[in-house]
């Protein structure tokens, strides 16, 4: 199951990896960042669907191409990162509303027990969603133990950064 943490927390990072070589601004992938979120207020309306499918992606893109590639890149990146984390954990309403159908990806490699691979399209969310999606797990709870760890050793380390950047 996606938490809110987890459609933030993944995109963010994978962006922030890649910034220097994207040519982005941090600053703009933590602003922006709300979007990676976003998506989930259509559990107000119909969820998993309204903004959960395919068409979602049709204005970012347009503003791509039309209005800033930097800024729209990384809101069109957002979205399409919670989408995929949600096909993967309950499934979304691809081509709603045109469509009903769910498209649905799940895999499971598990210790002594049959590994699960089962993909394709339902006519619902699959089951674990029902019961309501967290906001911030319990293993988030633990990324984010690890990921203060490292913060806080960068920032009580800056001669650390210097002697790396200066090491290139
Ligand atoms: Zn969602």
């Amino acid at each position: 199951m996606s938490s809110s943490l987890n459609h933030a927390f993944i995109p963010v990072v994978i962006l922030m990896l890649f910034a220097t070589k994207l040519n982005i601004k941090p600053k703009y992938i933590l602003f922006l960042s709300i979007f990676a979120v976003l998506p989930d207020i259509d559990m107000l309306i119909v969820h998993r669907a309204t903004f959960h499918n395919i068409f979602t992606l049709l204005i970012p893109l347009l503003g791509y191409v039309i209005i800033n590639r930097q800024i729209f890149g990384i809101i069109s990146f957002f979205i399409l990162s919670h989408l995929i984390l949600d096909i993967y954990s309950g499934g979304i309403h691809l081509f709603y509303p045109i469509s009903n159908k769910v498209l649905y990806a799940w895999t499971e490699i598990r210790y002594g027990e049959p590994n699960v691979f089962n993909y394709g399209f339902s006519t619902d969310t699959l089951e674990i969603i029902k019961h309501g999606e967290s906001i911030i797990s319990s293993e988030n709870v633990a990324v984010m133990l690890l990921l203060l760890m490292i913060i806080s050793l960068i920032i009580l380390k800056p001669d650390n950064r210097n002697k790396m950047n200066s090491g290139e």
